[in-house]
């Protein structure tokens, strides 16, 4: 384990925001956990844990130890009449597992294809895309506990999944996660009624490929490159309202989406109420909101972290202002 002092993160987030961290260290390998647990409590020291930096806005120089997840291994540890188990150390990055889950033969994670970062942070914020979530193909997980250095076992009930939520992401950086289970059925268990995914598979016979290869059509047609254009996906969560809530508001906004939540709750399309407020396509400074997709936030090229923060409260500002609604950030902002 070597920890570096004063260095660029530029490469390490994808809004590709040049900020740097007073020190910083690259895990590799799961035997230097303990090394590290050692040092994090014997320093003085704030720290954060990094997987892709795809969740992540950097607003200035981090003063702390920044510690970026690396480690590698997948494989299938168990088989059941109904489902495979596979195993997946937090460092690998979530595409190329899904596309190499589909290469082995499972199926399950492919409405999930695409979505950048790193499998550890996946849990945080329960990823989901295309009507499928993370808690729908999990099992358990394995993380430390900085304080203490223990290894907890966490079923699927204590990661408290929600909406682009969990236990972890109310305990920042207070466990480490270490690896998956995840937990693929072995019936197929399609989801395609979701936004155009039939129109981008064409005729041929269903697959977890035929699938993720479509999902990963519309999200290139949707979304921007984080290679090409600094962005962090999806800006602000989809606010969940009351059904009364709900009925007031479409008394003057006839056309505010509505899906159906849980029990008396909806949800409304986050890009829909910035829309309306005349976002899309504004620049702030460096920072603008894309021209195609009114939830995602990009760096122009040289924007600080400071002014897409600055540009995300000025539409949490407009979109309470106009609905009444208070905008909730997706990313960790820092
Ligand atoms: C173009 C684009 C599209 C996206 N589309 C989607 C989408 O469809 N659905 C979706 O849900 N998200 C989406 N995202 C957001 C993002 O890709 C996911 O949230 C992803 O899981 C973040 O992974 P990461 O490794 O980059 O996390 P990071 O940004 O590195 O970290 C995110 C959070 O997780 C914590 N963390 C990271 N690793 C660990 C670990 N091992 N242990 C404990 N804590 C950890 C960090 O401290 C931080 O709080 C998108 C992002 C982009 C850029």
């Amino acid at each position: 384990m070597q920890i570096q002092k004063n260095i660029s993160l530029k490469t390490y987030n994808s809004f590709s925001i040049d900020v740097k961290a007073a020190y910083f260290v690259q895990i590799n390998h799961s035997d230097e956990f303990p090394a590290l647990i050692e040092w994090v409590n014997q320093h003085d020291l704030p720290f954060i844990i990094l997987g892709g930096g795809s969740n992540i806005l950097f607003s200035q120089d981090y003063k702390g130890l920044v510690i970026q997840i690396n480690t590698k291994g997948k494989q299938c540890i168990k088989e059941t009449d109904s489902d495979y188990f596979i195993e997946v150390s937090a460092g690998e990055n979530w595409h190329q597992l899904v596309r190499w889950t589909i290469a082995q033969g499972y199926a399950g994670l492919e409405n999930l294809s695409l979505i950048p970062g790193n499998v550890g942070a996946a849990p945080i914020q329960n990823i989901g895309a295309y009507g499928v979530e993370l808690t729908d193909r999990f099992d358990s997980l394995k993380a430390i506990k900085i304080s203490t250095g223990e290894l907890k076992h966490f079923d699927k009930a204590a990661c408290q999944f929600s909406y682009r939520d969990s236990f972890f992401k109310a305990n920042l950086d207070q466990y480490l996660i270490q690896s998956l289970v995840l937990k693929l059925p072995k019936s197929p268990d399609w989801r395609i009624n979701y936004e155009g995914i039939k129109n981008k598979m064409g005729s041929q016979p269903l697959s977890a490929k035929l699938i993720s290869d479509a999902i990963i059509k519309l999200r290139q047609k949707k979304l921007p490159d984080p290679n090409e254009i600094g962005n962090v996906g999806s800006f602000f969560k989809n606010p969940i309202l009351s059904q009364a809530q709900m009925d007031l508001l479409r008394q003057q906004h006839a056309s505010m989406p509505s899906y159906h939540y849980a029990d008396d709750q909806v949800k409304t399309s986050a890009a829909w109420l910035i829309d309306k407020c005349g976002w899309k396509g504004k620049s702030h400074a460096q920072a603008a909101v894309y021209a195609k997709h009114a939830l995602v936030l990009i760096n122009k090229g040289a924007a600080t972290g400071a002014e897409i923060r600055q540009l995300a409260e000025m539409i949490q500002a407009s979109v309470h202002k106009k609905f009444g609604i208070s905008l909730e950030a997706e990313p960790r902002i820092l």
